[in-house]
């Protein structure tokens, strides 16, 4: 375990933005996570789909990064600190189906359960079966915990997450390829890795009967892609992706965010939502 005192969030944070933390704590695995005495004030994980304040915060920050996992049979056994690109790899190595949609998502576990990340028309909920959380001094374990678009029963009550189960099904022999061709069009449509950013910012529209409206489509139709603020840009090659062009403040983000809500909000009179965590200092 680390501990660090006044660091900047910043340097914890894809977007590359966030102010001095007053204690960041790096918790390696379950057990030095556990060895934090009081229930921590905030848990991130890899901060790739969070925006920091420019003020930092006067809490304790908890980064779980790290721990184990295994398989067993069809079952994924992880603590939620481990990276979800290696439980992906690890999944297609034993042969096993389910994950493949999910290659190229970056972050933990832990960060994957609590906004259930998806894409290609999967979600990482579909396949937990049960999740260990810490919550109000307890450990207990929940099964088949409840999962919305991008939503959860984490999001929703918190709790610490810090294991989970899933369950992936017997593979077809395709999903190895199905996999490359995922990371083959995130490196074809996404900003790529060393460009700070915290993945689409705002969430597709999900319309009654279950189709989806991409928000970078309505986003591309208003103009947005290219536009700045201070140091905050619309990726050029996706209108669903702010970026840091260099020295980007919390607020330049949330002031282009708003003008991009706005614009959807006057042309199509639908609301756009942030898909990224926007974490408040008060
Ligand atoms: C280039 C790029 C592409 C992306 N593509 C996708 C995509 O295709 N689909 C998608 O869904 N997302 C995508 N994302 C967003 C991001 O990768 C996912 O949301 C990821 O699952 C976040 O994991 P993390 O560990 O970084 O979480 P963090 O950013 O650290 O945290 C996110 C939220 O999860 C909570 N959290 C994290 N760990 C725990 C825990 N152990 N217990 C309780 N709460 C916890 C935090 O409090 C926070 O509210 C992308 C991001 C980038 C930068």
């Amino acid at each position: 375990m680390k501990v660090f005192n006044n660091l900047p969030l910043k340097n914890f944070s894809r977007f590359r933005i966030g102010g001095p933390a007053r204690q960041i704590i790096l918790a390696e695995n379950r057990d030095e996570l556990l060895s934090v005495v009081e229930p921590p004030d905030l848990v991130f994980g890899e901060g790739t789909n969070v925006l920091f304040p420019d003020e930092g915060l006067d809490k304790r920050v908890i980064f779980f990064r790290g721990g184990s996992f295994h398989l067993d049979g069809r079952w994924v056994v992880a603590e939620a600190g481990v990276n979800l690109q290696e439980v992906v790899e690890k999944s297609l190595d034993h042969g096993l189906a389910g994950l493949e949609n999910l290659a190229g998502i970056p972050g933990t576990l832990g960060g994957a359960i609590y906004g259930n990340a998806g894409a290609f028309g999967s979600q990482i909920g579909d396949l937990v079966r049960e999740v260990e959380v810490w919550k109000e001094g307890e450990i207990v374990r929940l099964k088949n915990p409840w999962f919305g678009y991008r939503d959860s029963v984490f999001k929703r009550e918190g709790g610490v997450i810090l294991r989970a189960w899933l369950k992936l099904r017997k593979g077809t022999g395709r999903e190895r390829e199905v996999a490359r061709e995922r990371l083959k069009l995130r490196e074809i449509k996404h900003p790529s890795p060393e460009v700070p950013c915290a993945g689409s910012f705002f969430k597709n529209i999900l319309l009654p009967d279950g189709e989806k409206i991409p928000a970078g489509k309505l986003l591309e139709e208003v103009g947005a892609k290219g536009m700045k603020i201070g140091g905050a840009g619309v990726f050029p090659g996706h209108a669903n992706f702010i970026i840091n062009l260099g020295n980007a403040r919390a607020e330049d983000v949330l002031r282009l965010a708003s003008i991009l809500k706005r614009r959807v909000r006057e042309r199509f009179g639908i609301e756009l939502e942030e898909e990224v965590i926007i974490v408040r200092s008060t």
